[in-house]
């Protein structure tokens, strides 16, 4: 086996810029929502790429491609992933990196003459990003055994137009038996999304695990009153009672340590009028923490301080959690690799969690995964001005190649 495989960047840059031609937006971004026209395209191009690079390519029931290059052995394969689909005018690495990265990887192994032990798949997930098709992380979930497939099939955009008949016009709807195999491991490369591997100076991340995230829907309950004619200390302001519940969100998280993340994003005055005191509000409140015991910990001392606000001003607070997703700590083995390739490359070692979620995090229920992160400038993504610096991507794709020959020989 010769040594120091390393991927084309050259190769690896062309490619990223040739598929954020497909869907390309005026301001630098790409719009190539899942099973569209532009997602087709795409799909053809990953489709010639994967071929060229020797891999057999498969399409299963959801649309999933998947390229095989054969191992030594015939045993479960080492899966790379992540998807080409993207939001409406989003960035064009968010997916296409780790996919493409991928197929680097691959090339570079022909490249050094490199067989391994395991064979390696090079997977393109459907519909990650759920802005067509909601829930997000479609297709990797129903494979990981998440949704039926019937139940992604019904899935319809906002036109009534439904999954499956889309993967039909665009001639991607494969065989069930044509889905990636239970994998040895899973390796998924993507951009950070946010600002912590910025913050820290480090171009590459490694993932311990995507965080648990819970969602509240909170209800205020005061007394709407003409703002002239009553006096302050009567009031029931249920926006008052509201501002200081937001300001909880944000100050239990803080508290909580340096990973805890709380926010309002949503908040709904009622009646919403210059001279009327708001008798009603209803917000929302989004915690997230690796750890679930804390992140239950959080909801109560939110409840708590509901509680104690309402016993203080008399506005009624109800909280309903009325959804959670539960935390996927990564594979020890897996995350140990991807950090010893790190190593290898003469890159620090930079551990984080993803508070965004990842089909890795489907994938992971059937077999051990990882994630890497390559820094995103500025921590902005889902947007046009979305952006890798390219030797980030190319020491993020190293990372993913050294990773993968670690996991497949
Ligand atoms: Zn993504």
């Amino acid at each position: 086996m010769k040594a120091n495989p390393r991927i084309d960047a050259e190769w690896l840059h062309g490619r990223l810029e040739d598929l954020a031609r497909v869907g390309a937006t005026a301001g630098g971004g790409v719009t190539r929502l899942a099973l569209s026209d532009e997602d087709r395209v795409g799909r053809d191009l990953l489709r010639d790429w994967m071929e060229e690079a020797g891999l057999a390519v498969r399409v299963d029931d959801l649309g999933n491609m998947t390229g095989r290059r054969e191992g030594r052995e015939r045993i479960a394969p080492v899966l790379l992933g992540s998807h080409i689909d993207s939001v409406r005018r989003g960035g064009r690495f968010d997916g296409p990196l780790g996919v493409l990265g991928a197929l680097a990887a691959v090339r570079a192994l022909d490249a050094a003459g490199i067989e391994t032990r395991h064979p390696i798949e090079v997977v393109n997930w459907t519909n990650e990003e759920g802005v067509r098709f909601e829930p997000a992380m479609l297709a990797s979930g129903v494979v990981g055994g998440r949704f039926d497939r019937a139940y992604a099939y019904d899935r319809a955009d906002r036109d009534g137009v439904r999954f499956e008949d889309e993967l039909r016009r665009i001639g991607y709807l494969g065989r069930e038996e044509d889905r990636p195999e239970s994998a040895a491991a899973y390796l998924e490369l993507h951009v950070e999304q946010g600002p912590v591997l910025e913050d820290a100076g480090v171009p590459v991340g490694v993932v311990e695990g995507i965080v648990g995230i819970t969602w509240l829907n909170v209800t205020v309950e005061g007394q709407a009153d003409h703002a002239g004619p009553s006096p302050m200390r009567l009031r029931r302001d249920a926006l008052v009672a509201a501002s200081r519940l937001v300001a909880a969100v944000d100050r239990l998280a803080r508290e909580t340590d340096e990973i805890a993340v709380g926010t309002v994003g949503r908040l709904v005055p009622e009646p919403n009028l210059i001279n009327t005191v708001p008798g009603r509000v209803v917000m929302s409140a989004d915690f997230r923490h690796p750890d679930p015991a804390t992140l239950d910990g959080m909801v109560e001392r939110f409840r708590a301080q509901a509680e104690q606000l309402s016993a203080e001003t008399g506005v009624s607070v109800t909280v309903d959690r009325f959804w959670t997703s539960e935390a996927t700590p990564f594979d020890v083995g897996v995350v140990g690799e991807i950090a010893a390739a790190c190593e290898e490359l003469g890159l620090p070692q930079h551990r984080l969690w993803s508070g965004a979620g990842h089909d890795a995090k489907y994938v992971a229920d059937r077999g051990p995964a990882g994630m890497i992160f390559v820094r995103s400038r500025g921590g902005l993504s889902h947007c046009e001005e979305e952006f890798s610096e390219p030797a980030d991507i190319e020491a993020g794709a190293n990372v993913l190649l050294l990773a993968a020959l670690r996991l497949a020989d």
